[in-house]
């Protein structure tokens, strides 16, 4: 089985619950435990929040979620088209931040890594990010 579907919706706070919910209920026919659906939500999360804070600096532009179900696997990327990342490795690595200042602690890719089984980011300075990230979804009983 195959399925596939894109959400396109502006960079504000508020919409950080839409994107997790809608991803939330995206992937309802995999038939994902809590827990699986948790781990999601908070690495949707993690990325939309970048995207708004560090990809378009509080400036309202476009993000574009894209998820696909093959099997059972579940496929996300977060996409943005701001201000890039010039060192994705150091921007990786757990504490890292760029803005300290706004009390951020560096912890969200780590948590991207943590409850997705793949993270990959693709991102170039002045032209934007994407954050591609896959888990693999055990199916429960009915
Ligand atoms: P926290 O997520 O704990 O609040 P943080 O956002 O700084 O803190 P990460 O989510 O791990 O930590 O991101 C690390 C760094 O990567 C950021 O400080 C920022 O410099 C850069 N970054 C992440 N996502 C983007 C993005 N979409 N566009 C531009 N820079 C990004
Ligand atoms: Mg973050």
């Amino acid at each position: 089985m195959r399925n596939e579907m894109r959400l396109e919706f502006d960079s504000i706070s508020a919409n950080e619950a839409f994107a997790r919910v809608t991803v939330a209920a995206f992937m309802t026919q995999m038939n994902p435990s809590m827990e699986e659906v948790a781990d999601v939500k908070t690495a949707v999360s993690e990325a939309v929040t970048n995207a708004i804070i560090h990809g378009y600096l509080g400036e309202v532009h476009k993000i574009v979620i894209t998820g696909e179900i093959e099997d059972d696997w579940l496929r996300i990327t977060v996409e943005d088209k701001g201000t890039g990342i010039a060192d994705i490795e150091k921007a990786m690595e757990p504490l890292y931040t760029t803005r300290p200042e706004l009390e951020r602690s560096g912890m969200g890719f780590l948590f991207m890594e943590a409850f997705m089984d793949e993270v990959q980011v693709e991102s170039e300075p002045g032209k934007g990010t994407a954050v591609h990230m896959k888990k693999r979804i055990k199916s429960q009983e009915a």
